[in-house]
């Protein structure tokens, strides 16, 4: 789950990590109201779940308060378009109006997990900031990494490592240290997926300030913060995401134009392989998970049919707990409910595969049953021509 950088940084401030005095502002007046209280000069930044707002113009430097509120006018109720949102961009509703700092140097610094090891992975590089993946792409060797013993947790002498090859030294190297500690025990308590800051500044009156904050919760410890849903921006999310895990269903939206449906993420990785195997191009990926009721089925199809870039449909699901007939009424149900007379591929397998079958093909909907995932991939395809 992701928050936006203003929630972060009260995060990290709650963990003694500084950050920049800000506000956040809804309106342009706000805006404009905000950058008084911090002396007219401030840096205004766009909140959207994405990085990379400094190159799109989401985070600007202005020097008097109308400059903020005009600023603020053109920010709000834009689309902000980074290489991190996609092409559609993401809508920008709430603007962070930061006091402007003078930066000595950039540090990036980061705790992500590492999905090999299973452990925090402590990432740091001299070279921060916002041209980070060129660096990690041409002088790999400038990034330190550092895994962490989940038994010992991150030691002192290994934060102070990180700090000293960044080039630290005396009380800001101590600074340093004591900062990398707080960000892992943050990172343990809260739960985190990643704790990302990019910049970590030296101003250039001497001081470590956290810049920039990036924080994502791991899904599958939400059931301990119950606190987390509410700080969830919705302007931020696709609205047939949010539909879907009403539901409890997983959709993912992609580029292309066949809707998928299956069971399993696995099952789901393979379909959206051998579609593209067979020329086809997924226009999102809905999996109904295990066990799922022809209610689940009838909502899962009706999700997928409100992405107006779908103009097939191909199911893929593999019976078995779930059973071919009930998945074949949530099908019709759902495609009779809409009048849908998009074309639709079934492949199923597994208990009652032959009565599910029947039921689809005496439906009337414009639907093929298919035995192999290849010869459905191949099915939809022709049909959409
Ligand atoms: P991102 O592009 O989404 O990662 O947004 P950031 O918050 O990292 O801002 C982009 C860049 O703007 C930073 O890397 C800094 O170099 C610069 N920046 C942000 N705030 C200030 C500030 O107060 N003073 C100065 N001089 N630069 C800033
Ligand atoms: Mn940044």
């Amino acid at each position: 789950m992701n928050i936006h950088e203003y929630q972060a940084k009260e995060i990290l401030n709650a963990y003694d990590i500084p950050v920049p005095r800000g506000r956040v502002a809804l309106t342009s007046d706000q805006v404009e109201r905000a950058a008084k209280m911090m002396g007219g000069r401030c840096v205004v930044k766009a909140q959207i779940y994405a990085g990379g707002r400094g190159k799109a113009g989401g985070v600007q430097l202005v020097h008097h308060p109308e400059q903020a509120q005009e600023l603020g006018k053109e920010l709000f109720g834009r689309r902000l378009v980074t290489p991190q949102t996609g092409p559609e961009g993401l809508k920008v509703r709430r603007i962070l109006v930061e006091e402007a700092v003078e930066i000595s140097r950039e540090f990036y610094l980061s705790i992500t997990l590492d999905r090999n090891s299973s452990r925090y992975c402590l990432i740091a590089s001299a070279e921060g900031g916002v041209e980070i993946e060129e660096v990690a792409r041409r002088s790999p060797e400038k990034i330190h990494k550092l895994t962490v013993d989940p038994f010992t947790g991150l030691r002192p002498f290994q934060a102070r490592k990180i700090a000293l090859a960044l080039g630290l030294a005396g009380g800001i190297c101590e600074d340093c240290v004591q900062l990398i500690l707080n960000l892992y025990k943050l990172c343990q308590e809260k739960d985190c997926s990643l704790v990302e800051i990019n910049p970590l500044v030296v101003t250039k009156a001497g001081w470590l300030l956290a810049m920039d904050a990036k924080i994502n919760f791991d899904d599958n410890a939400l059931f301990r913060h119950l606190e987390y849903p509410d700080m969830l921006d919705y302007s931020q999310l696709d609205p047939l995401e949010i539909t879907a895990s009403k539901f409890d269903l997983s959709y993912i939206k992609l580029q292309g134009s066949i809707g998928c449906m299956v069971n399993g993420a696995g099952l789901a990785m393979a379909t959206l392989d051998v579609l593209k195997e067979f020329g086809g191009e997924p226009a999102n990926f809905l999996d109904v998970g295990g066990g799922a009721t022809r209610e689940k089925v009838a909502e899962a199809f009706k999700i997928i049919l409100q992405d107006p870039d779908v103009r097939g449909v191909f199911v893929n699901i593999f019976g078995g707990i779930m059973r071919c007939d009930v998945i074949a009424h949530g099908i019709i149900e759902a495609a009779s409910e809409v009048n849908c007379t998009l074309p639709i591929v079934v492949r199923m397998d597994g208990s009652q595969v032959e009565e599910g079958k029947q039921l689809l093909a005496g439906s009337g909907l414009n639907v093929q049953t298919a035995d192999s995932l290849g010869d459905g991939a191949a099915r939809i395809v022709a049909m959409l021509g």
